[in-house]
């Protein structure tokens, strides 16, 4: 070994055992240390260059709060499920109980769990916006991240969105088990309706650190995958894969710009010209020629509110005597407000799905549609 490459040797070790630049919200620290070049800088004004070091151009951490308020339109962002919370399923303990780690993260970071998800706009595009926090127990994907990012990405499928989300996690959360690894396979499902039922954009960009399940899941299956400079993205760590291969890997392995070489993403992005990407992009997609229109489930089209759910399941627990007909024109008209004056004209579209019911009379557009009702046991269930 050469003085020289002892010397990279330390720094290298030097930096890595560093205290990481996590900046937490309640946290009072002025300075913070770049974890690539190792120089000193001044919290305030790394803020203010969207925490990209000014010596050596490295895109640090940045938590969501930050990030909403750089990256989304001031005054718009809305959120979704901000109460949604985990519960410890398996009752994991570890050095510590799971629920005591949960808590503590969420007095740490003010945040529910390790995702904010909402609404707003860039430049004044609407969007859907799910914001991965690696402050949050590394941002790692547990139910309550799942659900959130599933029930995100069905609202932007009903309302016609675009969807972003922004990954940053060292995987599925090991506390809660097959739970969380069950998640990758729903919000996968999720996207599939998304991208090609609906066929809606979705742009996934990749923060560093990006792993694990993430990575396995909604992080590869965007219609365009962005990255941030040097962004590490990978599925197993490197150590990992050195031991099982018994071989040396390159020296920018699992970096955003080996990535990109090696063609699993599309487009590096600075921090600084994230937002104008990705609203250029979305206007871009709109306005396409060659675009396929969507098709959505008529329960997707006309989501009910909560109030119409109850009022909905009012009218089938007290309508004993009411044929599949009268049932359908109270649904349509709790829907779409519309009476049907012409009894027996109910204007739905067939969709696809109703080849499930047998012997569907071939009918014209917007003519009589007739259900064939399976014959089941009496059931006060009824599927909208
Ligand atoms: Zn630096």
């Amino acid at each position: 070994m050469s003085i020289f490459s002892w010397i990279e040797d330390e720094k290298n070790l030097k930096l890595l055992n560093a205290p990481k630049s996590g900046h937490r919200p309640g946290d009072l620290s002025l300075w913070i240390r770049c974890e690539n070049c190792g120089v000193i800088l001044y919290i305030k004004h790394l803020q203010q260059n969207k925490r990209v070091c000014f010596g050596c151009n490295y895109h640090l951490q940045m938590n969501s709060i930050e990030r909403i308020e750089r990256f989304i339109d001031a005054g718009t962002w809305r959120p979704i499920n901000e109460t949604l919370s985990s519960c410890d399923p398996l009752k994991f303990k570890d050095q510590k109980k799971y629920s005591e780690r949960l808590k503590e993260s969420q007095e740490q970071t003010g945040l529910q769990d390790a995702i904010q998800t909402g609404t707003g706009f860039i430049e004044g595009i609407p969007i859907a916006v799910g914001i991965m926090d690696f402050t949050f127990m590394g941002g790692s994907m547990g139910s309550v991240v799942g659900e959130k990012i599933t029930r995100l990405i069905e609202y932007a499928t009903a309302q016609g969105l675009t969807l972003i989300i922004f990954c940053a996690s060292g995987g599925a959360r090991m506390q809660e088990g097959i739970l969380s690894l069950m998640q990758m396979a729903k919000i996968s499902a999720a996207l599939n309706a998304h991208q090609n039922t609906a066929k809606l954009l979705y742009i996934p960009i990749l923060t560093s650190p990006t792993t694990g399940g993430v990575t396995a899941s909604f992080a590869m299956l965007g219609d365009l995958i962005f990255a941030e400079p040097r962004a590490l993205i990978g599925f197993a760590g490197r150590r990992v894969i050195e031991q099982t291969l018994q071989e040396q890997l390159p020296k920018d392995f699992q970096t955003a710009e080996y990535l990109l070489h090696h063609g699993l993403i599309d487009l590096i992005v600075s921090r600084f010209f994230i937002k104008q990407a990705i609203a250029e992009t979305i206007i871009l997609y709109q306005q396409a020629p060659t675009k396929e229109l969507g098709l959505l489930a008529f329960k997707e089209r006309h989501r009910l509110t909560i109030s119409q759910e109850e009022q909905l399941r009012r009218l089938v627990e007290n309508s004993s005597n009411l044929n599949f007909s009268g049932l359908m024109k109270s649904f349509f008209h709790l829907v779409t407000g519309k009476k049907e004056e012409k009894t027996g004209l109910l204007k739905l579209k067939p969709l696809p799905f109703s080849k499930a019911f047998k012997k569907v009379p071939k009918v014209n557009k917007y003519k009589r549609v007739k259900f064939l009702i399976p014959k089941t046991p009496k059931s006060d269930i009824i599927d909208v």
